[in-house]
């Protein structure tokens, strides 16, 4: 067995930043490994060598038993405001065994969640549990499909080792795959532990990474803040477009390269609410739906204000530069999500009338409890009598709008709802359905219908009869649906 058996690529061009950025660790060997899930997909993009990840050689490398040659395992620092709060922190429960460069010449971070203990641990035991490792990984993979920009998941590894959480649980260790895992918290981190000498290799850092179309300008820095902004918003919208719900949007769990992470209580919206929220420990509903916007703009401002001092050295005219920029993220934010709600009813071009048209359908699908997925999935079959809202003046009276302003474009009715399907998911990761993928696979070692469920979800656009079964709203339930971290 040798390196080039899987064909690990491994750099580590993070180590080149100061020391207090990262903390080299020991791997905590666990017990005996076992892969349970592989994403054969994505190790071929990587150029990884699938048996050869199936060996017991390989699989020891995704549960950190073993590291490859080349491979430098650290953990990150960061800190964030969490819940409004802010805190040092850093992975405590994850590591990096180093950027692989893909074939393509693409550098993605590998990191191991559940991989034990860290100098940022805290109180914690480093450790994850099975259930949501591959909760994580069903979500990521079904938001890859959905076309929204996020980290993704290569493997599940059991660890054969006991997990204490409320019950006792199986241990397991996911290896995910982002294009980096800088943070906005690495930025408060550099700004509240740090000089501006570090704070300043940290953007010079992100900047090569990231933006290296930036890099000879006099003000990088600005732009580079400019390129996040926008890059968030579009994101955001994305997530809203889908109905997507983060769940912990804190400033830690916000990355520079614009990927969805943190993968905790995340679900997705059946019934369309403004206020929906699943989180278990967010009480006061911080990051219900309909506040996701807002507080992506609260946390740019957290990264705009420890980046401060990069953009002038005047402190009053650095204020001004990053308040210019953090402003026009709901600019930014609202035409995204206006030209998807547009695709997401057919329209071509842009009237004046649009956003007034989406406004009252939503105003429409919140009053009847509407399912969020299923209305567009129903409007885009064209068959609106099977949403809850038929049936109503009010409701005939939109469609009506909807119908002729159609028309006005001058398309066919094919090229229309071609546009639609293309934006509208037949299918997304209910939460029911999630849960007894994880049931089958956590009590009974049955993989079977989280396979399926995955192969429902990786082509969400089809509109095939396979997916008919997976459309379904979960049943009405006294009991409603949390999540956790
Ligand atoms: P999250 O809410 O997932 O963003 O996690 C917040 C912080 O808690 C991060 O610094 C994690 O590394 C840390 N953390 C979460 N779970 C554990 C654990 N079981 N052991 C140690 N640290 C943890
Ligand atoms: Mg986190
Ligand atoms: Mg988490």
């Amino acid at each position: 067995f040798t390196e080039t058996d899987v064909g690990w690529e491994l750099e580590h061009s993070y180590t080149e930043l100061p020391q207090l950025f990262y903390s080299i660790i020991e791997p905590k060997p666990v017990r005996s490994p076992k892969l349970v899930k592989l994403n054969e997909d994505l190790a071929g993009e990587l150029g990884l060598n699938i048996d050869a990840l199936k060996e017991v050689e390989g699989t020891a490398v995704l549960a950190g038993n073993a590291m490859p040659p080349g491979a430098l395992p650290l953990a990150q620092a960061y800190a964030g405001h969490q819940f409004g709060n802010f805190t040092m922190l850093g992975d405590g429960r994850a590591l990096m065994i180093g950027e692989h460069v893909t074939p393509d010449g693409r550098r993605v971070d590998i990191q191991l969640k559940g991989s034990g203990k860290t100098p940022y641990s805290r109180g914690g035991d480093g450790r994850a549990a099975l259930g949501p490792m591959l909760r994580e990984y069903i979500m990521s993979e079904a938001m890859h499909a959905l076309g929204v920009r996020t980290n993704r998941s290569l493997s599940v590894v059991t660890t054969g080792e006991p997990v204490y959480r409320e019950n006792i649980e199986q241990g397991a260790v996911l290896a995910r795959v982002a294009s980096s895992h800088i943070r906005v918290g690495t930025f408060e981190f550099a700004r509240g532990g740090g000089s501006e000498e570090d704070l300043q290799k940290l953007a010079d850092y992100t900047i090569a990474r990231h933006f290296p179309e930036i890099q000879e300008k006099e003000d990088r820095y600005s732009a580079m803040l400019e390129e996040v902004v926008k890059r968030q918003a579009e994101l955001i919208a994305d997530w809203q477009l889908v109905g997507f719900i983060h769940g912990v949007m804190n400033t830690d769990n916000m990355v520079l390269s614009g990927e969805t992470i943190d993968y905790g209580p995340c679900a997705f919206m059946n019934t369309y609410h403004p206020d929906t929220s699943f989180s278990s420990i967010d009480v006061r509903g911080r990051y219900a739906y309909a506040n996701q916007r807002m507080i992506g703009g609260w946390n740019l401002a957290r990264l705009a204000e420890a980046m401060l001092p990069l953009f002038h050295e005047d402190s009053e005219t650095a204020v001004e530069i990053a308040q210019e920029i953090v402003g026009r993220y709901t600019t930014w934010f609202d035409k995204h999500w206006l030209d998807g709600m547009r695709a997401k009813l057919g329209l071509s071009g842009e009237e004046k009338e649009d956003e007034q048209l989406v406004e009252d359908l939503l105003s429409m699908m919140k009053d009847e409890k509407a399912d969020f997925t299923n209305t567009f999935r129903s409007l885009t079959l064209g068959c609106p009598e099977a949403t809850p809202l038929a049936g109503t003046e009010a409701f005939d009276s939109w469609y009506k709008r909807w119908k002729e302003r159609l028309e006005r474009q001058q398309e066919s009715e094919d090229a229309v709802r071609e546009r639609m399907k293309q934006h509208n998911p037949s299918v997304i990761p209910r939460n029911h359905r999630v849960e007894e993928a994880l049931e089958a696979a956590v009590k009974d070692s049955d993989y079977s219908v989280m396979d399926n469920l995955l192969d429902v979800l990786s082509d969400p656009y089809a509109y095939t009869a396979e997916q008919e079964a997976y459309t379904e709203p979960p049943a009405p339930s006294t009991m409603p649906y949390r999540t956790f971290c």
